[in-house]
């Protein structure tokens, strides 16, 4: 029998919980106030403290300067003509879910078409990706190989397979192996130099690296990280060696998420499905907390229409 554990059983939010919280248009408005000005209205024009209410058109207008502003002007809920009830509906979707959902199911839920689903979804997701860019993990991590639309076992390592879209789990975990943060990043190949980009990028130099010895994991040393090689053979050996049992098991779950969800990701949206999951994973232990978290992010990510949403800097 499996342990219980502490992730799986977690209530999370109920959609009763949700509705007390988020479930009016009003009640949307007041957490995004209270998330986007915490000490108060501050007028993005000339930090004046002190405003009015233009009721009718949802505007505050800075005493100062006269200038009126939308509560959401300048943020990524401000470029869709889709209520704030549906963004945190949207949010709920793809925060309390384990598998994330498709465009066509939100869509169904929220009651939008399907590319307006999409364009929220990926938004979100856009949040996501930037809000973990730039953390790098540190201590003990689990480094694997692996791709979105393939199996690892049988098929071709290194150079990769084609219509396959190459990325690397690392896995933070404690000195006694339990999982801390997880860190997904697309490579251009298994390849020294993307590894060294990726070990540059996303671990601390003092990371003590543990790997199946696939050799362009050796690589990470050149960002001053330990590297160690453990030995595994291949598919379900490896699968069962206790070293790498949180990059395995978090694999699995990416894998069977993606098939169970989606049909086919595009190469050029795979970090941010990646992202999500990476998101998910790292704020596990807080399920309730993330959609107030993920509100403030987006609050601070700069908003561009879809089709120039771009990868972050560090991404390679
Ligand atoms: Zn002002």
């Amino acid at each position: 029998m499996v342990a219980r554990n502490k992730v799986q059983f977690q209530k999370g939010l109920s959609e009763a919980d949700f509705e007390e919280r988020y479930g009016t248009e009003e009640k949307c408005r007041a957490v995004i106030f209270r998330s986007r000005w915490p000490d108060g209205f501050e007028c993005p024009v000339c930090g004046g403290r002190t405003h009015s209410e233009v009721k009718t058109r949802g505007l505050f207008q800075c005493s100062a300067c006269r200038r009126q502003t939308s509560l959401t002007a300048g943020t990524i809920f401000a470029s869709t003509h889709v209520p704030l009830q549906l963004w945190f509906r949207a949010m709920y979707h793809l925060t309390q879910s384990k598998q994330g959902i498709s465009s066509i199911e939100l869509g169904r839920r929220l009651g939008v078409k399907q590319t307006t689903a999409w364009k929220i979804k990926h938004k979100l997701k856009q949040v996501m990706m930037e809000r973990d860019a730039t953390k790098q993990l540190s201590g003990r991590v689990e480094l694997d190989d692996a791709y979105v639309g393939g199996e690892r076992s049988g098929g071709k390592r290194g150079r990769g397979a084609p219509g396959k879209t190459p990325f690397v789990a690392a896995v933070e975990t404690t000195p006694e192996g339990k999982p801390v943060r997880l860190k997904l990043r697309r490579v251009a190949s298994f390849c020294s130099h993307s590894i060294s980009m990726f070990a540059k990028r996303s671990l601390d130099p003092t990371c003590d690296v543990v790997s199946d010895g696939l050799a362009c994991f050796g690589a990470v040393t050149s960002a001053g990280c330990a590297h160690q090689v453990l030995k595994t053979g291949s598919g379900a050996a490896a699968a069962r060696t206790p070293a790498f049992k949180w990059v395995n098991t978090a694999l699995g779950n990416i894998k069977a998420a993606i098939t169970g969800t989606y049909r086919a990701i595009h190469e050029k949206h795979v970090p941010r499905y990646l992202a999500e999951f990476e998101y998910r994973f790292n704020r596990r232990y807080d399920l309730a907390a993330m959609i107030p978290r993920l509100t403030w992010a987006a609050l601070r990510t700069t908003p561009m229409p879809y089709r120039f949403l771009k990868l972050p800097d560090v991404y390679a």
